[in-house]
């Protein structure tokens, strides 16, 4: 008899979300079992690949983790479920706090419970704060300057204490700006409310808007606008899956910044986004968002180094026309 490779089961919790789903899609692709469990408070039931298991429900409800831990022999667990905007958290610190922190150390005990120890973690560049030099590398200096990204620092050293007591093994993945969509158009970012730059400046396109808005031009980069690192979506997948793999399969933990080392201003976004779509819209300057700082570019050579990570979608034309090709095709919407 043939012998047939064994599959992991692997538990996506916020599978339904932006992310996570894509994540979901890479895994399944790769054979893997996938169990995804998401309350769909901004996540859809239709991100969900469908040879995934769905369950509906709270990440800190113990009687859900314990029945999927009995029912699965879960190999490890990636976690995209947050909340992340910025200015909310801001304005409702708790609600990070109880959702980002609460809620994933209840995860992680949960999991040491049951005996799993492997753990891949969406974190941020919101973690390092205003830029003391580009592009950001793992020793920049970590000073977050909103409750979102102090939310995500304070499970970077959660994960590094259990790691140390209880052999807790992790990779923290720090995302800069995620965009893009599924090349084949399946699934792609869509948020309510949306307020990231490329998604709102295609609703600008197609028309779903009437006016975009450049929050601030008098930042100091080449046109005034904001500098943000663009990484797709699908390369950001990839880096999870390799990172597990790093981690199974030698010692030691991990921490990683995503992006491309590029930069693009929200000016030469806005440019390309007219470009690609061939549609014309209006553009209007407003003042500066709070808590935006001028430009975050990532260093990510020590992923690439030691994951062999090359992302696939360097190009903003492309990562533009995948996030429009999803728009458009408005498979699911809201
Ligand atoms: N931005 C903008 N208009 C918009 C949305 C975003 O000018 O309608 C700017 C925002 O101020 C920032 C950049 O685009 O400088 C990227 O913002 P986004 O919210 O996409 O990601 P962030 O960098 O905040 O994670």
């Amino acid at each position: 008899m043939a012998s047939v490779k064994k599959q992991e089961t692997i538990l996506v919790v916020g599978g339904a979300g932006y992310i996570g789903s894509h994540m979901v899609l890479l895994l399944i692709r790769r054979d893997y079992h996938v169990v995804v469990l998401d309350d769909l408070s901004s996540g859809h039931q239709q991100a969900v690949d469908p040879a995934a298991e769905l369950i509906i429900g709270d990440m800190a409800d113990a009687a859900i983790l314990q029945d999927i831990f009995n029912r699965h022999n879960i190999s490890a667990v990636m976690h995209f479920a947050a909340f992340m905007l910025i200015d909310v958290s801001v304005a409702n610190p708790s609600e990070y706090y109880q959702n980002n922190v609460f809620k994933t150390l209840f995860l992680l005990d949960q999991m040491r419970t049951a005996g799993i120890n492997y753990f891949i973690f969406s974190s941020t560049a919101a973690v390092f704060g205003e830029s003391h030099y580009l592009p950001i590398d793992n020793a920049h200096p970590k000073n977050p300057v909103n409750p979102y990204g102090s939310s995500k620092l304070m499970v970077e050293r959660i994960l590094a204490d259990y790691a140390r007591a209880y052999g807790m093994r992790y990779a923290v993945l720090r995302y800069f700006n995620a965009c893009g969509a599924d090349p084949q158009g399946r699934i792609g970012e869509l948020h309510d409310p949306e307020t990231h730059l490329i998604p709102v400046a295609l609703q600008a396109a197609a028309g779903r808007r009437e006016h975009f808005f450049i929050f601030g031009n008098d930042y100091d980069t080449e046109d005034g606008t904001c500098r943000r690192d663009y990484i797709h979506v699908c390369d950001l997948a990839d880096a999870h899956l390799l990172a597990l793999e790093k981690i199974k399969h030698e010692a030691g933990n991990v921490s990683y910044n995503l992006g491309n080392g590029n930069g693009f201003t929200v000016q030469q976004v806005v440019d390309t986004v007219k470009q690609v779509t061939g549609c014309d819209f209006i553009v209007q300057q407003q003042a500066r968002r709070a808590g935006d700082p001028a430009a975050l570019i990532a260093d990510a050579s020590n992923a690439q180094n030691e994951l062999g990570w090359k992302p696939n979608y360097q190009d903003l034309t492309t990562i533009i026309q995948h996030a429009w090709q999803w728009e458009q095709s408005r498979v699911f919407r809201l």
